[in-house]
């Protein structure tokens, strides 16, 4: 059966399930007619089977084409053959025939083994996504659960990443003060699939991407190479776990101090099959690494820009930048950010959607700093997340970033240089950002 949607065009090939919604203008099926042979047929994508990020459960799936037509319009991979491992395709899928590569089972395996000493470390989308799995309202922002749950799990560590975010704002503050002064344009490195993205179609701005490694990678490092010797435990018998919004995120850490990438929908999963009653959980707190809501805000579109711009203004100034020094504005395709720093105006430009990347690369000359994320809205809707109706993707988008911005009020925990446990890595383990250690284990070479 061959069906297209009437209000944008779009062809599905194959059965039409009850609750279908088109993956381009989200319109119900009730908007789609039974259509000729002779319409394109559009095939579905190659997902390889050593594919670290993304699977096809092949039983389920009904050939309609969705997973490709996403991948071409929605992320704008064009060739078959390429994959930036974004899991976009597992959120339109209809029938949810593709799913992220299961890693949970691993990790189970840690846990249950005594011998090892596992530890999670937990991405700021994750805590405003997983409630979707429990009834609860989107964007709910649920960090003591979740924080409660993974240690009900047997997690022996429960720390959070937005300590590594911190981190990543301290470290790319420093590189962004040095290429300002060289007049160079920077882009944002903690989105794996943008980066593979400018991989595969743009290496000539590889150079202009930060040489930071992602908050995970920042977190992971300083665990192995620093909190390991602190607390006297054997190296060997770590097992670093990042759980997160992001498929892409499987990939990156390959061959990295962190040693398994589990997703939202993946903790998911294991609450349920570890038999614990979400809801009824008490809230508990992350153990000693976490960090302040700078860190907190990276899962959303825009937070890494504040963040970095917060530290750069206290760099240049030694004062907090405020709220009222930042102008935002909305274009078309991208958000602009402004702070006047002494008698500069440092521009930056936000944009999430690898055709919208395409677009801003025309004018990137305008900018100071470009944050670039794959996933519309950023990490909040990463392709880990767990599934949610398409057409009601931009309130629960909205929702999510409400979720993480509105923990970004205190001004005594917003700022990554005040937070103590940064503070002190730099005074006993770092030095100072940029300095040689930090560059040997916080930078990719
Ligand atoms: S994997 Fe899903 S989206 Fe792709 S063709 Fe099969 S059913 Fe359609
Ligand atoms: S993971 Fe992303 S890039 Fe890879 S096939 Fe799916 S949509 Fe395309």
């Amino acid at each position: 059966m061959i069906y297209k949607c009437q209000k944008c065009g779009f062809i599905h090939e194959g059965e039409m399930p009850d609750g279908y919604y088109c993956p381009l203008c989200h319109s119900n099926f009730s908007f789609f007619q039974l259509t000729q042979k002779e319409e394109k047929v559009y095939n579905r994508k190659t997902i390889s089977l050593d594919n670290p990020s993304i699977y096809r459960i092949d039983e389920k799936c009904i050939n309609c084409g969705v997973c490709s037509k996403t991948c071409e319009k929605i992320v704008n991979v064009k060739c078959d053959g390429d994959c930036i491992k974004c899991g976009q395709c597992i959120l339109t899928c209809p029938v949810g025939a593709l799913t992220p590569k299961y890693d949970y089972n691993k990790v189970m395996d840690y846990i249950n083994d005594p011998e090892y000493i596992v530890i999670a470390m937990t991405s700021p989308a994750v805590r405003v996504g997983i409630g979707d799995a429990f009834g609860y309202d989107p964007g709910e922002f649920l960090e003591g659960k979740m924080v409660a749950a993974l240690k009900k799990i047997g997690f022996n560590y429960v720390f959070d990443t937005t300590f590594g975010a911190d981190l990543t704002s301290m470290e790319e503050a420093y590189e962004l003060k040095e290429r300002l002064e060289k007049n160079e344009v920077m882009f944002s490195s903690c989105c794996p699939s943008w980066v593979s993205y400018a991989h595969l179609y743009h290496p000539e701005i590889i150079k202009n991407i930060s040489s930071c490694k992602s908050p995970i990678g920042m977190e992971a490092s300083i665990i192995r190479n620093y909190y390991v010797k602190e607390d006297n435990l054997d190296e060997n018998k770590i097992i670093i776990v990042a759980v997160t919004p992001c498929t892409s995120k499987k990939q990156e850490i390959i061959n990295t101090d962190c040693d398994i990438c589990m997703t939202t929908s993946e903790l998911a999963l294991m609450i349920k099959e570890n038999d614990i009653d979400f809801k009824s959980l008490d809230d508990e707190k992350f153990d000693s690494i976490n960090g302040s809501s700078s860190g907190t805000i990276y899962g959303a579109s825009g937070g890494v820009t504040l963040s970095v711009l917060r530290v750069l203004y206290n760099l240049y100034t030694n004062r907090d930048l405020t709220s009222d020094e930042v102008s935002i504005v909305k274009k078309d395709f991208y958000k602009e950010i402004k702070v006047k720093i002494n008698k500069n105006i440092i521009k930056c430009a936000v944009v999430s959607t690898m055709a919208n990347l395409e677009k801003i690369l025309e004018i990137k000359d305008n900018f100071n700093f470009i944050e670039v994320m794959n996933c519309m809205g950023g990490c909040i809707n990463g392709g880990g997340q767990v599934l949610m109706p398409q057409n009601e993707k931009e309130a629960i988008t909205k929702k999510r970033t409400k979720g993480l911005f509105n923990d970004d009020v205190n001004p005594y925990i917003k700022y990554p240089y005040k937070n103590p446990i940064i503070k002190n890595l730099y005074e006993d383990f770092l030095d100072k950002p940029g300095s040689k250690k930090a560059l040997e284990i916080l930078h990719n070479k």
